[in-house]
């Protein structure tokens, strides 16, 4: 699908500024993108206005490099329709926390069913598996042997707990579970080939019956357009309190995950990623982006960018800037990084504190960074580290290896000067203040 894409945003890359035609152009092709994934028109519109917009505004024009801004714009969007953070399991306050699962017929809900035991047997948990599909033959053999392959318990109907009726099974596993003290009780539930309503009926009578904290809708990644549909009748029908996206490890391109949180505005938890028990794991919305916009390549491109920025980075100047340690070797180094970076605000987001200084850093100016650059190359490695040392024939002298006056030396100096006392001030957790600081 998207070397089209790849090559639209290859050909924004060489640009310096974008104009508005670039931009719509590459939003033209990611709403191609994203309705051949199987992204609803509707989302795929929402979507798409929101990255025009972002794209043909400030942050933008202001970038050192707009090409990489407008692939990260339209890489946050995606995640953050995707729900953002991770959204974790609710438990129940007092024991056993209780989770449905619903969905159509070969979704994956058994699967999910003994993945999920498992994943939470892993933290000392001991859920139950309650069989309530008695609707197909073999369910309930399919999850007993699910349950034996997750190693963990199964509650199955049998006489004196409600054969025949999924209900009353549910409401005897709680009972069950109580006595036997397994503080995580999962029911697996029947569903049909399409919606049908005397299924969701019951499964609406299950949920009443036992009150569950997560009622987890599953859906297999392969459906289509038909997914909304699909989604919004469970919501309807069941509601649920969060979605599992099942079969990621076929080739679909997983839009539909975007349309039913889009829709629903219920997040995906989970992603079940293959037959065996452990092909499971929470669900990361930024990879699922990189999956339906096919944005590998895209992806590279921002780390790229982001990696002098890595949080590891942040941790360790800050750490430097905290014990005094910093040195205008250090400051020459961000500069680089800076250099090739999209914004510099990015990595002042990353250090605790420094919000209220992103107001100044609104007026950076690249050329700084080439100048800066060219004293502080100037300088011998000692009084890198020692600016100290800095006396006035060193000054003269770095002055003039470096073709700035003495006074863009002396002013350099007092900026490293205010930046790392500053940044001291930050990395232990204060609010900086510098009135009247320009940029570092
Ligand atoms: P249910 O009807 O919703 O309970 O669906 P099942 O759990 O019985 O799964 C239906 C079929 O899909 C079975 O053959 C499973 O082995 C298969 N399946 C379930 N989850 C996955 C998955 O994540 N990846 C793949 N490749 N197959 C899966
Ligand atoms: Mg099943």
């Amino acid at each position: 699908l998207s070397s089209r894409l790849t090559e639209t945003f290859k050909n924004l890359r060489t640009k310096g500024k974008l104009s508005p035609a670039d931009i719509d152009g590459t939003v033209r092709e990611i709403r191609r993108a994203l309705l051949e994934a199987d992204v609803s028109l509707n989302v795929v519109k929402a979507f798409t206005g929101a990255v025009r917009e972002r794209a043909l505004g400030d942050e933008v024009n202001r970038a050192l490099n707009p090409a990489q801004q407008v692939v990260q714009i339209v890489n946050e969007e995606l995640v953050a329709i995707l729900g953002g953070n991770q959204r974790r399991l609710q438990f129940a306050k007092k024991p056993p926390t209780v989770i449905m699962l619903a969905g159509l017929q070969g979704a994956g809900k058994t699967t999910l069913a003994g993945k999920l035991a498992k994943y939470l047997a892993k933290d000392k948990h001991t859920p139950l598996l309650v069989a309530c599909d008695l609707q197909r033959p073999n369910a309930v053999t399919q999850l007993e042997v699910v349950a034996k392959n997750a190693g963990v318990a199964v509650f199955s109907p049998e006489p004196g707990n409600g054969v025949g009726d999924p209900v009353k099974v549910a409401k005897a596993s709680i009972k069950y579970a109580i006595d036997k003290q397994h503080d995580i009780v999962i029911i697996d539930t029947a569903g049909r080939l399409g919606v049908d309503a005397e299924l969701m009926k019951q499964a609406s009578d299950i949920r009443k019956a036992t009150n569950p904290d997560e009622v987890l809708f599953v859906i297999d990644a392969m459906t289509g357009q038909d997914a909304v549909a699909t989604a919004l009748a469970f919501q309807e029908g069941v509601d649920f309190t969060g979605v599992v996206l099942s079969k990621l490890d076929g080739d679909a391109r997983g839009g539909a995950a975007l349309s039913v949180v889009s829709e629903t505005h219920r997040p995906i938890l989970f992603a079940s990623t293959g037959e065996n028990l452990d092909d499971f794991e929470p669900f990361y919305p930024d990879r699922m982006a990189s999956r339906i916009l096919d944005l590998g390549d895209i992806l590279t491109l921002i780390e790229q960018a982001q990696e002098a920025f890595d949080e590891d980075e942040a941790a360790k100047v800050a750490q430097k800037f905290a014990t005094d340690t910093f040195t205008l070797e250090d400051f020459l180094s961000q500069m680089q990084q800076l250099r090739n970076m999209g914004s510099i605000k990015k990595m002042m987001s990353m250090l605790p504190g420094a919000g209220a200084m992103k107001a100044q850093l609104d007026n950076f100016d690249e050329r700084e960074i080439v100048r800066t650059e060219a004293i502080i190359q100037s300088m011998t490695i000692a009084e890198r580290r020692t600016p100290k040392l800095l006396n006035g024939s060193r000054r003269l002298r770095i002055a003039k290896g470096s073709g700035m006056s003495v006074t863009e030396v002396n002013a350099l100096v007092n900026r490293f000067e205010q930046a790392a006392k500053m940044m001291k001030t930050v990395a232990k957790g204060g609010v900086p203040q510098i009135p009247g600081m320009g940029p570092i």
